[in-house]
C-alpha cells in the first residue's frame, strides 16, 4: 500500500478522561491504607512510655486486637485540656485531627508479642495500684478485610484495565468516533471514495498491457453494468491478481478504481485475522455490508493467501479455526451476492498455490491475472512514469536504466527514482543526474555503502578474487547469465562485494543452466581455495543459495536419475513432521545433493585453475577501480564464448531459412 492512504483525521469533540489516572488513584488510595495503620489518628507508643503510663494509671481502657497489637485509650479526664487533671504530654492525641472534637479514643496502639507475656507484664506493672483499679484487657477480633480486598482486588483491577486498554486500541484502530470494544468485529477497510477520490489512472500503470486489458472489462462493466446484464452475461465476482510483491497489484486495483469514479475499500488479508475468535468472520460480513451499501463499488483485498490458505492442512495450532471461520464467511459472502449488484472483489496474492481451491471456484475469484515482473521493455515505461515526477537531467535514458535494472520489480523501480532524487538533493544538484542514478541502483541492490567502514587490504584481496571467481566463472560457462556488474564496494551487512547478473527472460531453466548457475556461485569460495589456500566465511550466502539450489533440483524439479521424476514441493510449506518420503528416500536426497554440489565445486576449481592468469587480472582490476562494468570486464577477459556461439547459431538459421531437403531430415532425427 502507498501512503496515499491515510487515514482521515479524527474529529471527536468530547474532551477525553484519561481513564488511567483514576486506575492510579484508586491503586494508590488502596495501597496507602494497607501501609498506614487502620487507623490515622492511632499513635504507635513505644513500650517504655506505655509502662509509664500503666504505671501512673492513665490508663481507662486496652483492648486487645487479634492478640496481635492493643489499643490503648486514655482516661478523658486527663486529655481534656478544661479539666484540671489534663496532662500536656496528652495534648497531642487529645483532639481528632479532623474536627477538633475530643479524640474518644483509641489514643494509642502497641504491638504485643505474646498474650500471656503481655498479661503478666501488666500484672507485674500494676501491682500498686488497688485490684480493683487494675486494667483487664478486653479482646476483640476484627477481621481484616483490606488485605484480601488488595491481594486479590489489585491484580483484578490491574487485569481489568489492561483488557479495557487493549480493546480500546483496536477499537481505535477500526477507526470509528472514539472506537471502543464494541467496534472491535467493524472492518478495518479504508475506504476511497468521492471525499477521498482515488486518482490512480491506468496511465499511472505502465506496462501490465495483458493484464489492463482484463481488468478493463470490469471497468467497463462497472460503468454501464446493463449493458453486460442485458445479454445475460455474467460478470466475474472476483478477480484474482497474482504476482511477486511490489509488481503493481495494488496499484492496478486502484486504477480500476479510478478509471470507473466507484468507492474503493481496500484491506489487507492479515487486518481480518485478530486474537478475537470469530472477529475475522465479522468483519468480513461487515466488510459486504458496507460495501453494498456503496455498491457499484469494489473490494480489494491485499495478501489474501492469510485467510484464504487452503484448509485443514498442516493443522498444528488451534488458531487456524480461526482464519477457517474467516474463510468460510468470505465465500459465504461472496456467493451471497449477485453480479448485477455492482460489487467486484479484487484480490492480490503472491503465492496462488496455498490457496484454497474453493476460492478459485467459478462464482468466486474465477479470473486470475497474473503479473509478471517487467521485462525489459516494462521496465522502461515504468522508468518513464516515475521520471515523469522528478527533475532529472535531460541525458538520462529511462532504456540505459532499464537494461541496468533486471529483475526489478515496480516497486524497486519506484524505490530508485526516489532515491536518485534525495541523492540528488543532498549534494545540491538543480536536477537529477545519471551518477545519482547509479548510487541509487547500488544502494536499493546492496543495501547502504559502507563508506567508512574500514576494510584491511588483505581482506580486500579476498573479496576481490572472490567476486573476480564468480565473474570469471560466469563468463566462461555457457549457460550461466550474462554479467552486468561487479562490484567490491562493502554495502550493507554482509555483503561485502556482489556481481550482477542480467537473467533472461525465460519461464522454463533447464537442468544446463541450473548445474552452470551452480557452478558459478560456487566460483567465489572457489577462487578463494586456489589463490589463498584458504576459505573464508564470506561464502556463506552464496552456499546457502547453492544448498537450495541444490534440493529444489533435486527434490522438486525430480532432475536426478536416481531420485527419479519426483517432485516433493509441497512439503516445502507444510511441516516437518509429515514428510511424503521414506528415510531412505531422504537419505539419498542427501547423498545426491552432496554429490551435485562437490561435482559442480570441483568444476569451479578446474576452471578457474585454467583462467588463472585471468583471475589474477580481473581481481587486480576490481581492486584498483572497485567496480566494473560489461564493457571492462570484455576488455580483460575478452569476448564471452557464449555470445559467439549465440552469433554463430544465429548465422545458422539463417542458412536453415533457405529451404534444404537434406537438413530438414537431419532435424528431425535429432529431435
Ligand atoms: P503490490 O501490491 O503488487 O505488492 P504495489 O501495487 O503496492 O505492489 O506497488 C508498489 C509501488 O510500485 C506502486 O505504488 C508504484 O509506485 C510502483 N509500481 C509497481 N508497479 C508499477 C507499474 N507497473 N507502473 C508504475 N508503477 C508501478
Ligand atoms: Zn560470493
Amino acid at each position: 500500500m502507498s501512503n496515499e492512504e491515510k487515514k482521515e483525521p479524527k474529529k471527536s469533540g468530547r474532551p477525553k478522561i484519561s481513564y488511567y489516572w483514576i486506575y492510579a488513584l484508586i491503586a494508590v488510595v488502596l495501597l496507602g491504607f494497607n501501609l498506614i495503620n487502620l487507623d490515622p489518628r492511632v499513635k504507635e507508643v513505644a513500650p517504655n512510655e506505655f509502662y509509664q503510663m500503666v504505671k501512673e494509671n492513665d490508663i481507662e481502657k486496652i483492648k486487645v486486637i487479634n492478640e496481635k497489637y492493643a489499643n490503648i485509650y486514655i482516661k478523658s479526664s486527663l486529655i481534656s485540656t478544661d479539666s484540671a487533671a489534663f496532662k500536656k504530654k496528652y495534648e497531642k492525641v487529645g483532639k481528632s485531627p479532623l474536627f477538633k472534637s475530643v479524640n474518644k479514643g483509641p489514643h494509642y496502639q502497641i504491638e504485643i508479642g505474646e498474650v500471656k507475656v503481655f498479661n503478666d507484664n501488666l500484672a507485674t506493672l500494676q501491682k500498686d495500684i488497688p485490684f480493683e483499679q487494675r486494667l483487664a484487657p478486653e479482646y476483640e477480633t476484627r477481621t481484616n478485610w483490606i488485605g484480601p480486598l488488595i491481594n486479590i482486588g489489585l491484580p483484578l483491577l490491574i487485569l481489568v484495565g489492561l483488557m479495557v486498554f487493549l480493546m480500546r486500541r483496536m477499537g481505535n484502530a477500526a477507526g470509528g468516533p472514539g472506537g471502543q470494544i464494541f467496534n472491535i468485529g467493524k472492518s478495518k477497510a479504508t475506504l476511497f471514495d468521492q471525499n477521498t477520490k482515488v486518482n490512480v489512472t491506468f496511465k499511472d500503470v505502465a506496462g501490465l498491457d495483458e493484464a489492463k486489458e482484463e481488468v478493463m472489462e470490469v471497468v467497463d462493466f462497472l460503468k454501464n453494468p446493463s449493458k453486460y446484464t442485458n445479454l445475460g452475461g455474467k460478470i466475474p465476482k472476483g478477480v484474482l491478481l497474482v504476482g511477486s510483491p511490489g509488481t503493481g497489484k495494488t496499484l492496478l486495483a486502484k486504477a480500476v478504481a479510478g478509471e470507473a469514479a466507484v468507492p474503493f475499500f481496500s484491506m489487507s488479508g492479515s487486518d481480518f485475522v485478530e486474537m478475537f475468535v470469530g472477529v475475522g468472520a465479522s468483519r468480513v460480513r461487515d466488510l459486504f455490508k458496507q460495501a453494498r451499501e456503496k455498491a457499484p463499488c469494489i473490494i480489494f483485498i491485499d495478501e489474501i493467501d492469510a485467510i484464504g490458505r487452503a484448509r485443514g492442512k498442516g493443522n498444528m495450532s488451534g488458531g487456524n479455526d480461526e482464519r477457517e471461520n474467516t474463510l468460510n464467511q468470505l465465500l459465504v459472502e461472496m456467493d451471497g451476492f449477485s453480479t448485477d449488484k455492482g460489487v467486484i472483489i479484487m484480490a492480490a496474492s503472491n503465492r496462488p498455490d496455498v490457496l484454497d481451491s474453493a476460492l478459485l471456484r467459478p462464482g468466486r475469484f474465477d479470473r486470475q491475472i497474473g503479473i509478471d515482473k517487467p521485462d525489459l521493455a516494462g521496465r522502461e515505461a515504468i522508468f518513464k512514469v516515475h521520471l515523469r515526477n522528478i527533475k532529472i537531467s535531460p541525458k538520462i535514458s529511462a532504456k540505459t536504466l532499464a537494461e541496468q535494472t533486471p529483475g526489478f520489480a515496480g516497486a524497486e523501480i519506484a524505490n530508485v527514482c526516489n532515491e536518485a532524487a534525495l541523492i540528488a538533493a543532498r549534494r545540491n544538484k538543480r536536477e537529477v543526474e545519471m551518477d545519482d542514478f547509479q548510487y541509487a541502483l547500488d544502494r536499493v541492490i546492496g543495501g547502504l555503502e559502507k563508506k567508512n567502514k574500514i576494510i584491511a587490504p588483505r581482506e580486500k584481496k579476498t573479496i576481490a578474487y572472490h567476486e573476480a571467481g564468480h565473474a570469471i566463472c560466469g563468463w566462461f560457462l555457457e549457460h550461466a547469465s550474462p554479467l552486468v556488474k561487479v562490484t567490491i564496494v562493502p554495502r550493507g551487512i554482509g555483503t561485502l562485494g556482489y556481481a550482477q547478473y542480467l537473467p533472461k527472460d525465460e519461464y522454463i531453466t533447464t537442468t544446463e543452466q541450473l548445474l552452470d548457475r551452480m557452478c558459478m556461485t560456487l566460483g567465489g569460495r572457489a577462487a578463494e581455495r586456489i589463490i589463498f589456500d584458504k576459505i573464508s566465511t564470506g561464502a556463506q550466502s552464496d552456499l546457502d543459495q547453492v544448498t537450495k539450489m541444490g534440493y529444489s533440483m533435486i527434490a522438486v524439479f525430480g532432475m536426478n536419475e536416481k531420485v527419479g521424476n519426483v517432485s516433493f514441493y509441497d512439503m516445502q510449506n507444510q511441516n516437518q513432521f509429515a514428510k511424503p518420503y521414506s528415510d531412505d528416500t531422504a537419505r539419498l536426497i542427501d547423498t545426491e545433493v552432496r554429490k551435485l554440489i562437490d561435482t559442480q565445486y570441483d568444476r569451479a576449481i578446474a576452471l578457474l585453475k585454467e583462467k588463472e592468469d585471468l583471475l589474477h587480472k580481473l581481481a587486480n582490476e576490481l581492486l584498483n577501480t572497485e567496480v566494473l562494468l560489461r564493457e571492462d570486464v570484455e576488455r580483460i577477459l575478452g569476448r564471452r564464448p557464449a555470445d559467439k556461439i549465440l552469433e554463430l547459431k544465429a548465422k545458422e538459421e539463417e542458412q536453415e531459412d533457405q529451404p534444404s531437403t537434406e537438413d530438414d531430415s537431419q532435424d528431425v532425427a535429432n529431435s
